[in-house]
């Protein structure tokens, strides 16, 4: 198993690191080879995204990637941003199904906006489609509006828009992933406005015959927002496209409070993926060793469940991460009053500790 590791920028070294050790300590037969990308990748050979780095993520199973940006590429011409380097590699990589999982920790719930009660023990996984819907559909753009409430006016315009293999595959991803957890599915649509999304709900109505073990719900939009604050716990899985999905998986993150403990994911149609924490590269507080590492550790623990087929030892990481909670150690992201504050290594180590129960947790 090859996993190609893009620490990026920011902090993405520091919390990469950490993870990479956590991946060592499983002692498995992984090969990891690491190159430059995002603004680092263009100081060093010109380009955000260069050429043996695409290679390299090409040719391995999987990609472990840290987060790239910083102000002071904000100037670049659009092409050479190192953010450019993060939607090279989705498109090139065919990387249409995001995974965000939103987990509330029992010991984090305080973090949530929500009271603790409804959000003690969530977990819940959105799937966003990633490439198609009107964040890609043609045509678009401004012209002269030549009828609306308004004719001669100024006008700008977007298509929505789905195809049947598009929503196909990614309704097959969403039954699966149900299948690894608690067999519950839930395709949010606007169907009773949007023709793109009556028939995406067809089309997903379509493919559940495919997995009758799978329980399926649809829901409009706007009611599951409602549904997402007032009572989270009653989803498992949840399906949606590029827009609604945008939406509802930030709503769902914020439910936990912490963007440092949230993993994510981005999947091809075999299953192969890059892996990096939901939040960016943080340069305010970059070089100082106070990150929290955890939401890269668990983006490794999604990688060895969804593509490296390691479910045993994607559950072992799972575990220590909520073993150092429990110890009370944290990074000052989700520091709290009778809890141990602890830096981006120190965090690591605990980690590791916890797999391998060879080294005692260090306190910084
Ligand atoms: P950000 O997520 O980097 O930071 C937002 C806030 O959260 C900051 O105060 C930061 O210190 C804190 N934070 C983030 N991750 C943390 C962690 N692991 N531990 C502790 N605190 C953490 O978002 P931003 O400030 O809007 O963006 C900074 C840069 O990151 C920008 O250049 C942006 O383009 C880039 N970005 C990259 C990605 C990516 O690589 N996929 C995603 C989002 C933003």
């Amino acid at each position: 198993m090859k996993i190609a590791v893009l620490p990026g920028d920011g902090i993405g070294p520091e919390i990469v690191a950490e993870a990479v050790k956590v991946l060592k300590a499983l002692e498995l037969p992984f090969e990891m080879e690491t190159a430059a990308v995002g603004g680092s990748a263009f100081d060093a050979h010109g380009h955000p995204l260069p050429e043996a780095t695409l290679a390299l993520a090409k040719a391995a199973d999987a990609v472990l990637f840290g987060a790239v940006g910083d102000w002071k590429y904000d100037k670049l011409e659009r092409q050479f941003r190192p953010e450019q380097a993060i939607l090279g590699l989705r498109k090139q990589l065919g990387l249409f199904a995001n995974f965000r999982p939103a987990i509330c920790y029992e010991q984090l719930t305080h973090a949530s906006s929500l009271k603790p009660e409804l959000v003690a023990g969530l977990d819940i996984l959105i799937i966003r489609e990633l490439t198609g819907d009107i964040y890609f559909g043609q045509p678009r753009g401004r012209r002269t509006a030549i009828d609306g409430h308004f004719p001669g006016s100024e006008e700008a315009f977007d298509t929505m828009r789905y195809s049947r293999p598009e929503i196909e595959r990614i309704a097959h991803v969403a039954f699966q992933a149900a299948r690894k957890r608690n067999r519950k599915l839930t395709s949010v649509d606007k169907a009773n406005v949007l023709e793109t999304f009556q028939f995406w709900k067809d089309v997903v109505t379509e493919v559940h015959a495919q997995y009758p073990d799978v329980q399926l719900e649809h829901l409009y939009v706007d009611n599951a927002a409602m549904q997402l604050v007032r009572a989270p716990k009653a989803f498992d899985v949840v399906v949606t496209g590029n827009l609604f999905g945008d939406i509802l998986s930030d709503e769902a993150a914020l439910l936990t409070g912490s963007i440092g403990m949230l993993p994510s994911a981005c999947l091809d149609k075999n299953g192969k993926g890059l892996y990096e924490p939901s939040h960016g590269s943080a340069p305010d507080i970059a070089g100082k060793g106070v990150a929290n590492p955890l939401a890269t550790i668990l983006s490794a623990a999604m990688m060895l469940r969804y593509t490296l087929n390691q479910p045993e030892a994607a559950d072992r990481i799972e575990s220590a991460v909520k073993a150092v909670l429990g110890a009370g150690l944290r990074t000052g992201d989700i520091w709290s009053e009778g809890t141990t504050k602890v830096g981006t290594r120190a965090m690591g180590d605990a980690v590791v500790a916890a797999i391998t129960g060879k080294t005692t947790i260090t306190k910084t």
